[in-house]
């Protein structure tokens, strides 16, 4: 009788972890619908500041978080950030599309108009009010594409101005009216 009363306790014991694992099994299911087949994402544009180093990594379909522009395009001399002209990040991207590359460096974003003022003061080509202060411009390059090929592509964007600035190997687009200039 010893053996029965303990053989149904065991048994008991074994029922009720047997449910616990039931329940278990039951939460750890995923509930969520099954995805459809998805298609493969596109790769992601790669950009590069030349002054901070920093790369940020582009969906080229999604539009960026609010601010992540401003901060990567950052014044790198006063490390201030403005509200950056949000087609840039739209051009960045389809110039690297345009020539199938996946990184796009960056020479130039925002510029504090301190950092616009020492600039001009060192003798640099800088206009005064330039669109680099207000945001709205963006000086870049894609390795081996030749400046002159980027600069044909940006004209071709009918955005607004663009400088070509073949000893330095880089192009200059803004969002200002269209005008079309070339500098060293
Ligand atoms: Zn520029």
């Amino acid at each position: 009788m010893r053996a029965g009363v303990a053989l149904l306790a065991l048994a008991g014991v074994a029922h009720a972890e047997s449910k616990k694992d039931k329940e278990l099994a039951a939460k750890s299911v995923c509930k969520a619908p099954i995805p459809a087949p998805g298609t493969k994402p596109a790769p992601l544009i790669n950009f590069y500041n030349e002054h901070t180093h920093e790369w940020l990594a582009v969906e080229p379909d999604k539009p960026l978080a609010p601010g992540e522009l401003d901060l990567f395009l950052r014044d790198h001399y006063t490390n201030k950030s403005t509200t950056m002209e949000p087609r840039l990040a739209g051009v960045l991207v389809a110039a690297a599309k345009n020539f199938k590359s996946d990184i796009v460096d960056v020479v130039s974003g925002f510029r504090h108009p301190k950092y616009n003022l020492m600039l001009r003061k060192k003798g640099h080509q800088v206009a005064r009010d330039s669109q680099h202060t207000h945001g709205n411009a963006v000086d870049f390059f894609i390795p081996k594409v030749t400046t002159q090929q980027l600069q044909a592509w940006a004209k071709a964007q009918k955005l607004g101005g663009v400088g070509l600035y073949l000893e330095s190997g880089f192009v200059h687009m803004d969002t200002g009216p269209i005008r079309f200039w070339s500098g060293d």
